[in-house]
């Protein structure tokens, strides 16, 4: 790479930010301009739907402390600017007011969008999405006027708003269209005990329930559920998922369920790159592609397209990491598991609060999720990158050390 080169990171997110930092770490001394739709410089969203969302910290965490390192750094960050369209034949992005800066390289760090319930009333005033410092601020707003905030999608976002908004003191309905929250990613046995975690602190759980309408003269002031049922509220919050933002390249790169990329985080057009959310990557290890919706996916993968992007070899194989926190619940999953189809093994017992859930797939870990045990989980991992046949008697026996099931080679091998 020369110094007349210019890199062009779309999406001053997570992984955009990481991006632009390891681009300079790496020593590239070239044009970086980092693009970000938001007014903000990079910042780490989990504490949105947690501390920041119940008003324990004033900021919110940002990668870079110091709001000039991109100027001191001579990453050119342009906040609220958004990329219109890419003309990969002329190899340049196009911004919203016709501005053209042309690239030698392209990494799309775009993220996802929040999906909005396509019911009756589902953009009325009150009615509120999460994903960006304004929107916790919104959703914090609803905490200080008190009654009942209806949370509709028990998957992470929404379990996580509803247990926030109950430590502030709210009422909380939670309604899932599924018999159980978390059903989709956990399975029934976790799905059933995230359930009783809810239900313990007193949420109102409206499990296997659909939303017919949000109703209200002018904003949210109840939810019509399909069984002719209604709940009085005072606002909503919608958390059913997000769609990778991928329309920049579509009809340019490959397509499907996000960007698709090889293992050097490259899309099907040479020169331009995806990491995180929006980035449906060649996995080595799981050999499929995947696509991670998770912090440290972000915080990995910006990096490793970083360094794709300098020509220096790469193969992103990392084993997909997250955590959630609720009430006094943390918890830390490592992996990838089919609900329907892996064998799970516990460690512990559930109603004891503290266990770890394995899952086999054949005589092989293929994930691992440990609920209020600590200092497990970099085992977990080697042990599913290590690809050993384990006994499931010995993942479920709390006397045999999880590192004793890892073949010593692998441990140092992460
Ligand atoms: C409330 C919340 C809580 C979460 N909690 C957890 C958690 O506990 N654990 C966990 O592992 N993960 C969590 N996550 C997920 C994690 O934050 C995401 O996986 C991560 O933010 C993805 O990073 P990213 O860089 O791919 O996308 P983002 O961080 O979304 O960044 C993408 C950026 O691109 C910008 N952009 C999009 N299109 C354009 C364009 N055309 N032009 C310019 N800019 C554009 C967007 O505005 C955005 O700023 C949480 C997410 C949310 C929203």
């Amino acid at each position: 790479m020369s110094s007349s080169d210019t890199f062009v990171i779309v999406g001053a997110g997570m992984a955009g930010g990481k991006a632009a930092e390891t681009l300079r770490e790496e020593g590239f001394d070239g044009r970086i301009v980092l693009v970000g739709a938001e007014p903000h410089r990079p910042y780490e969203r989990p504490p949105l739907s947690k501390d920041y969302l119940r008003g324990e910290s004033e900021q919110p965490a940002w990668l870079q402390e110091d709001d000039g390192w991109y100027a001191a750094n001579d990453v050119e960050l342009r906040t609220s600017s958004v990329v219109q369209s890419i003309d990969a034949g002329d190899k340049a992005v196009v911004l919203g007011g016709g501005e053209r800066i042309g690239y030698d390289r392209l990494l799309l760090a775009t993220g996802g969008e929040p999906r909005r319930l396509p019911v009756p009333g589902g953009d009325l005033d009150g009615v509120h999405l999460l994903r960006t410092i304004e929107d916790s601020k919104a959703i914090q707003g609803t905490f200080d006027s008190g009654g009942r905030l209806v949370v509709i999608g028990g998957g992470w976002i929404g379990c996580e708003v509803a247990a926030s908004a109950k430590q502030k003191g709210m009422d909380v309905t939670l309604i899932e269209t599924l018999e159980l929250p978390l059903l989709r990613v956990l399975g029934p046995e976790l799905g059933a005990f995230y359930r009783d975690v809810h239900k313990d602190q007193g949420v109102d759980l409206r499990l296997g329930a659909g939303v017919e309408a949000i109703e209200g003269a002018g904003r949210a002031e109840r939810v019509k559920l399909s069984d002719g049922n209604t709940i009085d509220c005072a606002a909503v919050v919608v958390g059913i998922g997000v769609a990778p933002r991928t329309e920049l390249v579509e009809g340019i790169a490959r397509v499907d369920n996000g960007v698709i990329v090889d293992e050097r985080l490259q899309s099907s057009v040479d020169g331009i790159f995806a990491a995180g959310d929006i980035a449906n990557a060649a996995h080595p290890i799981f050999t499929q592609h995947v696509r991670v919706e998770h912090w440290a996916n972000a915080l990995e993968q910006g990096p490793a397209a970083a360094r794709s992007m300098l020509g220096r070899e790469v193969s992103y194989d990392k084993v997909p990491y997250f955590f959630s926190d609720q009430y006094d619940v943390g918890m830390e999953y490592a992996g990838l598991h089919d609900p329907g189809s892996d064998e799970l093994v516990l460690r512990g017992d559930m109603s004891s609060g503290e266990f770890i859930a394995f899952w086999l797939r054949g005589d092989k870990l293929v994930a691992g999720m440990n609920v209020n045990v600590w200092d497990v989980n970099d085992a977990i991992q080697s042990l599913i990158r290590a690809r050993v046949p384990v006994e499931d008697r010995r993942l479920a026996d709390l006397d045999v050390p999880l590192e004793e099931l890892v073949p010593a080679d692998q441990i140092s091998q992460r």
